[in-house]
């Protein structure tokens, strides 16, 4: 395993029930921990998420439970897992914040009655009898063009984008609809219309009245990330950067180790579960033409700074708020979300960045903070008090900007990969913790069948 943020976990423990227990499982992590992009520290006495900070319970396309929410439980954290104690989000627009409506899919909306006044959406003509599906079986558009052609500039402005840069840091007119929402993609292979197909995709997966969209894991994502590492029994090396990869024989070679004196190590299956760059160095030696398509992914970067303000700091009774446009992109109420005491220090965070954008973050961290924290005050109308405490987290190059066609590129990169190599992670599937871990399963099936195969050929 190249790679020991979840994607690469799971892999590990998805081989791990595979192989049992006789199995040889290494991760090599570059980083000083495993986790990648979940991170937990501290901050003024309280557990405090430094990367993500929870998971969607549930598939998006099969209405089951995530890959995320079936790992935790089955690594033994089931009793762990805590959810919001609000969910309630606004949209800072003009100087208010309004309440994200009811009723849309990462913002696209299927009721345009309740969309004012945060936007006003043009109606889309009624479909003409047979008229067409919006998409063709395997067509994919950028976000902002379909939402623009369908339901005007508003829609796309004052909500799908705010929404979609809260998670993807990006711009809506570039990002795909099928990487970032596959269940309104496919939804758009049915349906004529755009409201049509979101009403489709909402029904086709009802969710049980106040069941929790979100999960986080009590104490952090950090030690969920831990609990994959032991539960797959895998040997695990951190500090250790591979540094390039050679097919071996039936195998393949890693070079790891400092570049004058590289150590080498030979194993019967790899998987690359790293970010694009990475990933399509290494497979620059290994299988070029995947490099040259996953190469193709960019990535935004962002900074997560938190704020421990003094005990009964007031802030709005939401989890959060979403912002279309300046430094601050969003600002998560941790303490109100998560329902911290309220005797204890107010943390907030503000997540700064966008992508193209990153001249912004190129500042000091005290100037970075100071800045953030100015900026949240802004948005909510009123400056915020002093914090106690602050911690800023830079996360350079970390955000997936799947383009459309993004899917079929990984599709073309994996079939270009030579035998019992895999590729896993938000460089490929999509950028949830749970599409992440749904990845380093299917790259494990894949080695595990490429395993034993040849098994089977060698007897
Ligand atoms: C700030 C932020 C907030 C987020 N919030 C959420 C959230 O709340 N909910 C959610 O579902 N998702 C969230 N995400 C997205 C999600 O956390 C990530 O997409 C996911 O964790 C990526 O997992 P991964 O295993 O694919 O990659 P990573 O976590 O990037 O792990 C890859 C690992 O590979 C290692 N590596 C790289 N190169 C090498 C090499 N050559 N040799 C060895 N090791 C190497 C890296 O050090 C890293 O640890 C967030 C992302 C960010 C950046």
């Amino acid at each position: 395993m190249v790679g020991g943020g979840i994607a690469g976990l799971a892999a590990a423990h998805r081989l791990r029930r595979h192989g049992g227990p006789d199995l040889r499982i290494t991760v090599y992590e570059a980083g000083p921990a495993v986790g990648g992009k979940l991170r937990t520290g501290r901050l003024a006495g309280q557990p405090v998420e430094y990367g993500a900070e929870a998971f969607l319970t549930r598939d998006p396309l099969t209405g089951g439970d995530s890959a995320a929410l079936d790992l935790a439980r089955a690594v033994g954290l089931g009793d762990a897992l805590c959810h919001p104690v609000t969910a309630r989000a606004a949209i800072a627009v003009d100087g208010a914040l309004h309440p994200v409506p009811a009723g849309t899919l990462v913002g696209v909306p299927g009721d345009l009655a309740a969309l004012p006044p945060l936007a006003t959406a043009r109606p889309e003509p009624p479909p003409a009898a047979g008229a067409p599906p919006l998409l063709g079986p395997h067509e994919d558009v950028a976000v902002g063009a379909l939402v623009r052609d369908r339901l005007g500039d508003q829609v796309v402005d004052r909500l799908v984008a705010p929404m979609l840069g809260g998670v993807y840091a990006g711009d809506a007119d570039a990002l795909s609809l099928a990487a970032t929402m596959p269940a309104l993609a496919r939804a758009c292979r049915g349906a004529p219309t755009l409201t049509g197909a979101v009403r489709a995709a909402l029904a086709a997966l009802p969710r049980p009245a106040g069941a929790p969209v979100f999960t986080a894991v009590a104490g952090g994502l950090g030690r969920f990330a831990a609990a994959v590492a032991a539960a797959s029994g895998a040997t695990v090396h951190t500090g250790q950067v591979v540094r390039a990869l050679h097919p071996a024989g039936d195998g393949w070679r890693l070079t790891l180790g400092a570049t004058r004196d590289p150590v080498h190590v030979t194993a019967d299956a790899v998987v690359l579960a790293v970010p694009a760059r990475p990933a399509a160095r290494l497979l620059a030696s290994a299988a070029e033409p995947a490099a040259d398509l996953v190469g193709q992914l960019d990535y935004a970067s962002v900074a997560l700074v938190t704020f421990a303000l003094p005990a009964g700091t007031a802030l709005p009774e939401l989890s959060g708020l979403l912002a279309p446009d300046g430094l601050v992109k969003a600002a998560t109420f941790v303490s109100r979300k998560w329902g911290r005491p309220a005797h204890t220090p107010v943390l907030l965070r503000a997540s700064a960045g966008r992508y193209r954008e990153e001249a912004a973050l190129q500042v000091d961290d005290d100037t970075l903070a100071a800045a953030a924290l100015a900026a949240v005050g802004d948005l909510l109308g009123a400056a915020l008090p002093a914090p106690l405490a602050s911690h800023v987290q830079r996360w350079g190059g970390a955000l997936p900007q799947y383009r459309p066609g993004h899917l079929d590129r990984v599709a073309a990169a994996r079939a270009a990969l030579g035998p019992g190599l895999a590729l896993a992670g938000a460089a490929c599937d999509g950028i949830g913790i749970p599409a992440c871990v749904a990845s380093g399963r299917r790259a494990a099936d894949e080695i595990w069948q490429h395993l034993t195969s040849r098994r089977h050929r060698d007897r």
